[in-house]
């Protein structure tokens, strides 16, 4: 066996799909890819998604470029919208969907417009190469969360300036939950309130709900939801999804390199953070932080191994971690070794860690092999 390895299910992430679509069946699903899709491999990822979503939505537009490139000429949406003059150009040649979520943005947007205008009405006979194409902009509104997005009052002026920007085919509005993950927060109910009130004279499409919003407040799915983390089966809280009928889609593997007879007294590893009250044995796992496992992961972290859990002790290091088998173990090297997935919640490892789900998929270093299925 190769090891460490990444196993992606995915026909799990196309159950996930459907519990998603069963939870807001009159939205349109805008899959989540950003980060290299959750560390997960964007190419990958995107092709077994295209044909049961409505579109992609990325944080940096060479994500977007990337798969376009490889074939997708359906919606993209950059999510941050534009960071520069140079990438709206791009975006307005690939056609991407852009969030303006700030002034500069839209001042942006109309200097290339007017500059557009100029060009085609100065070429009356030969028209120059049409490079850019009217795109769908995203009105990013500050509902709460504080991060990005336009204040309410400012939303009018910005729709105006937007409807005289020719190269502007349509008008959605955005907003983003901060607290999403906690079910029934009356800051999220405020916040989808405040985004009902100041968008309700306008005919756009409208999205406010990532996998939070998606799976515990359904006032908030509206025209398009925007699931990132839901579609691998995991929460972007604290507790796993499994009672929503999700499966984890994403199972981190290794193996057993060595397995030691340890005495009662003795510590392991790095500092002698953990010490054997009992004699047992210790097997060495071929994974550590250099592939992306937490450092910070304390003893009694679960790991699972030939099906049953097993505390992690001691530090973990670069390539290795170790765990307590137990005196009676029957393992041998070369056993594999599962450090979350499918009957190892990732959420139950985040929570030892002192992070999310999010951070261990994303953190998943060059060395983890990646497998599709
Ligand atoms: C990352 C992100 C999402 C997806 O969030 P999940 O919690 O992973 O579902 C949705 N919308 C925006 C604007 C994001 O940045």
């Amino acid at each position: 066996m190769k090891a460490p390895i990444a196993t992606v299910n995915t026909k799990a992430i196309l159950h996930n799909v459907k519990q998603i679509k069963h939870l807001a069946p009159n939205s349109k699903v805008l899959a989540i890819v950003k980060a290299n899709a959750y560390g997960l491999g964007l190419i990958n990822i995107y092709q077994s998604l295209a044909n049961v979503v409505d579109g992609f939505g990325v944080a940096r537009i060479v994500e977007a470029l990337s798969i376009q490139e490889s074939g997708f000429n359906g919606k993209i949406i950059l999510l941050e919208g534009c960071f520069d003059k140079l990438e709206l150009g791009q975006a307005l040649s690939r056609q991407f969907d852009v969030v303006i979520h700030n002034e500069k943005q839209l001042e942006d947007l109309e200097e290339l417009t007017k500059s557009w205008q100029e060009r085609l009405d100065e070429f009356s006979f030969f028209k120059p190469l049409n490079i850019y194409f009217p795109i769908m902009v995203w009105l990013k509104i500050d509902t709460g969360m504080h991060r990005l997005g336009i204040e309410a009052n400012r939303i009018t002026e910005f729709v105006q300036r937007l409807q005289n920007c020719a190269l502007v085919k349509e008008i959605g509005f955005m907003s983003h939950l901060s607290c999403a993950d906690e079910e029934n927060s009356i800051y999220v109910q405020n916040q989808i309130a405040n985004f009902q009130e100041l968008t309700a004279n306008y005919q756009g499409a409208k999205t406010i709900a990532a996998s939070g919003g998606i799976l515990f407040y359904e006032n908030s799915h509206y025209d398009w939801i925007r699931p990132g983390i839901s579609l691998y089966g995991i929460s972007p809280g604290s507790k796993n999804l499994s009672n929503f009928g999700f499966q984890q889609a994403v199972t981190l593997k290794s193996q057993l390199i060595a397995i030691r007879l340890h005495k009662a007294g003795e510590p392991v590893g790095y500092s002698r953070t953990w010490i054997a009250k009992q004699n047992t044995k210790i097997g060495v796992v071929a994974i550590g932080y250099g592939d992306g496992y937490p450092r910070n992961a304390p003893s009694g972290t679960p790991v699972l191994v030939n099906g049953r859990i097993v505390p992690l002790v001691g530090r973990v290091s670069m390539d290795m971690l170790t765990v307590d088998l137990g005196i009676e173990c029957t393992d041998k090297i070369g056993d594999p070794v599962i450090l979350w997935g499918e009957n190892l919640p990732i959420e139950e490892i985040a929570n030892k860690a002192g992070t999310i789900g999010y951070e261990l998929l994303t953190r998943l270093t060059q060395r983890v092999e990646f497998e599709y299925l």
